[in-house]
């Protein structure tokens, strides 16, 4: 049996048992799924492309009869000549001795060893008779840990294929193998441990990373349709004539990326389930204008909305912006921890009984002595500050609201299929026609007297500046050492006509606020300042980003910053100030000059850093994946999250006998009756 411990193979005892648990290996099948890390394939290149002092692969015919001489107390040198593409190459094996017999002129010999590019000479660590076609080797290559060797694993895998392989059960449908060509399983796994070829290692993979794919999406499918049937239906009828005249009010038209995402949106206001929605598109590219009028489908379907944002400057921002909006069709009402006493009391009084119909603010919002008459739609700004507390908050209080998060960061398609595979994605992926792109430099540190001059210059012209000093975490106190040098610097170097502000994790949120809306006034002209300018505070009038130590930063977040310029109708700048000594540092600062799309910097920065460095390892909640690779593999994630949407949506697994095996898996693993958050 598969799920018996691996004592029960052959050889395998309790100490050896007991080693493997380092690996996660207790059952027969655990052991028989440890599929190799990686692979070492001998590799025949042409001599051209050899380079000196690796390890290559070459293939000829021996020359001449190896000669054998001895040297030191048993030390041996054999050496001879074999011909590759016409040329003689001369090859070298130590201690050897016995070799002499076996390798015969005429021969044709595989050889594998370390190069040497000037003499055209190989130094032998491993050889074989015969070409390669006839004698490919595929070495798979385990990681081990502790007291277990690659050795005796694979032994283990070897007894244990032997002896219970034929448990091995397909769990995908017959037609599914045909139709994608891929091995069944029992065979697929065997290879993925001796693979007889290539070609076959390359199906087996293909095999193991669409099933990876397919269980993970199906997992998600399935939490996704429960969560739906769980929440109580709550179609919003809005009345889309009133829509109509709201937009075409607005001082522009809607790009067709935002006509697309609003009627996603409306779509699933419309439907009885709850939406779960996330909107992303590049900071200006229109999404609160889009959020505006999802609130008011809200309103004309008698509900309520809500608005949330992260802090307090941001809530009036959007407050402002949204009166605005709404002018007399609606009442916006703004509440944050700051509205105290009376007012606070009138305000609540007015949700209460619908006399406000969209509240604006932060997660006072969500607070206890909120209540709303009917909420139907919750719009989240910025997304990752958002979390699961507060969407159980508000079930908790018995409402069940459509729920819209926006996000200026662009998450790579690839990771939203898979770490927001439970949430729908609306991309606005098109900017309003005419604005302008904001103009970005890469510049070494030794020019910052230049960087000085060029904000004074824009600063006498009416303008303002950021100068974001990096702040990594283990090391904050000696960064906002940084930002404080660099502030008493800009302070000393100015005249007093220029305002210099300072800005940094270590003040209070009131203090923070505090200067923030003194830039925001033009009070101070320049915000020196840590990373915590990056949530999505709107002042027009900056022009200048200067970004410090820029390599420290990833792209999106370097992009990110860049958003906080380029919002007004002047043209903006953004200013790196870097060094990279890697290549890959270089490159970053390459990239970010050359675009401002926000989804492309996204995808490689995902390319260049890897999924989890990308969310940061901790909140990722991406699944391991032994085999699939998300990056590489996107096609076949595709093609499983569609498998998976037909599935699900089709209720297969329950109706149709060839999904049996595939919903008993599921079922182990309790994937119908987890808790919902
Ligand atoms: P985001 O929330 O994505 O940062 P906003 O919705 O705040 O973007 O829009 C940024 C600015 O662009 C606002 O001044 C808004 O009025 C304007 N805007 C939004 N959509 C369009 C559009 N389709 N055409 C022109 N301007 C637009
Ligand atoms: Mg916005």
């Amino acid at each position: 049996m598969l799920d018996n411990s691996v004592v029960t193979i052959k050889g395998i005892g309790d100490k050896f048992a007991e080693d493997l648990q380092s690996l996660n290996i207790y059952t027969v099948e655990d052991l028989l799924f440890y599929f190799p890390s990686r692979y070492d394939v001998l590799e025949i290149q042409p001599l051209s492309e050899l380079i000196h002092e690796d390890k290559v692969s070459i293939e000829g015919r021996v020359l001449n009869a190896p000669s054998l001489s001895f040297y030191g107390r048993k030390k041996s040198r054999l050496t001879f000549n074999i011909e590759v593409e016409n040329i003689a190459v001369k090859a070298v094996m130590f201690n050897r001795a016995f070799a002499k017999n076996q390798i015969k002129m005429g021969d044709v010999v595989t050889l594998t060893g370390k190069w040497d590019a000037h003499r055209l000479q190989i130094t032998v660590s491993n050889y074989q008779k015969g070409s390669i076609e006839k004698t490919s080797e595929i070495q798979p290559i385990y990681s081990i840990r502790g007291d277990v060797t690659s050795f005796r694993l694979k032994k283990a895998i070897q007894q244990a294929i032997r002896e219970q392989a034929n448990q091995v059960e397909e769990i995908l449908p017959p037609d599914m193998l045909s139709a994608y060509k891929i091995p069944n399983r029992m065979g697929a796994m065997k290879t993925m441990h001796f693979p007889e070829s290539r070609v076959a290692l390359k199906h087996a993979r293909r095999r193991f990373t669409y099933e990876e794919f397919l269980l993970f999406q199906l997992k998600i499918q399935i939490l996704r349709k429960r969560r739906r049937e769980a929440t109580v239906g709550n179609s919003q009828h809005y009345d889309a004539m009133k829509l109509e005249t709201f937009i075409s009010k607005f001082p522009f038209s809607l790009t067709n990326a935002q006509k697309k995402s609003l009627n996603q949106i409306l779509s699933d206001m419309k439907s009885p389930y709850r939406m779960n929605r996330l909107l992303q598109g590049d900071v200006g590219s229109g999404k609160t204008a889009v959020a505006g009028v999802a609130l008011y489908a809200a309103i004309t379907a008698k509900k309520q909305g809500a608005l949330m944002v992260p802090t307090e400057i941001l809530a009036e921002q959007h407050f402002q912006s949204l009166t605005e909006m709404f002018g007399d069709l609606a009442r916006v009402e703004l509440l944050t921890g700051s509205i105290k006493g009376k007012r606070r009391k009138e305000i609540l009084a007015d949700v209460e009984n619908h006399q406000v119909h969209i509240l604006v603010g932060t997660h006072a919002l969500i607070q206890d002595d909120v209540h709303f008459e009917t909420l139907g739609l919750v719009v989240v700004d910025e997304q990752h500050r958002f979390g699961v507390e507060q969407r159980r908050a508000l079930s908790n209080k018995g409402l069940h609201p459509d729920v819209l998060f926006m996000t200026a960061t662009p998450i790579p398609r690839t990771l939203a299929i898979t770490a927001f595979g439970d949430m729908d994605v609306s991309v606005i992926d098109e900017m309003p026609a005419g604005r302008k792109e904001i103009e970005t430099y890469w510049t070494k540190a030794n020019t910052f007297d230049r960087v000085l001059n060029f904000i004074a210059k824009h600063v006498e012209a009416g303008e303002q500046a950021y100068i974001i000093c990096p702040l990594i975490e283990e090391s904050d106190k000696l960064d906002i050492q940084d930002a404080v040098d660099l502030y008493n610097q800009l302070e000393a170097y100015y005249p007093p006509s220029i305002q210099v502000g300072l800005m940094h994790g270590r003040l209070h949120s009131t203090e923070k606020e505090e200067i923030m809306k003194e830039f925001a006034a033009n009070k101070v002209q320049i915000l020196v300042s840590t990373t915590v300018v990056e949530v999505g505070v709107n002042v027009p009038n900056a022009t200048i980003m200067v970004i410090y130590d820029a390599e420290r930063f990833g792209l999106s977040q370097l992009h990110q910053l860049r958003g906080r310029v380029g919002r007004g109708d002047k043209q903006s700048y953004c200013i790196l100030i870097a060094d990279p000594k890697s290549e890959n540092g270089k490159e970053r600062m390459r990239i970010m000059t050359e675009t401002n799309n926000g989804f492309k910097l996204s995808e490689e920065d995902l390319k260049l850093r890897g999924p989890g460095d990308f969310f940061g390892t901790k909140q990722s909640g991406l699944p391991d994946f032994k085999v699939a690779d998300m990056i590489h593999d996107y096609r076949a994630l595709e093609t499983a999250r569609n498998d998976a949407q037909e599935i699900i949506e089709f209720n297969l697994l329950e109706e149709d006998p060839k999904y049996e095996p595939l919903r008993t898996l599921l079922e182990n693993e309790g994937v119908f009756d987890t808790v919902l958050d």
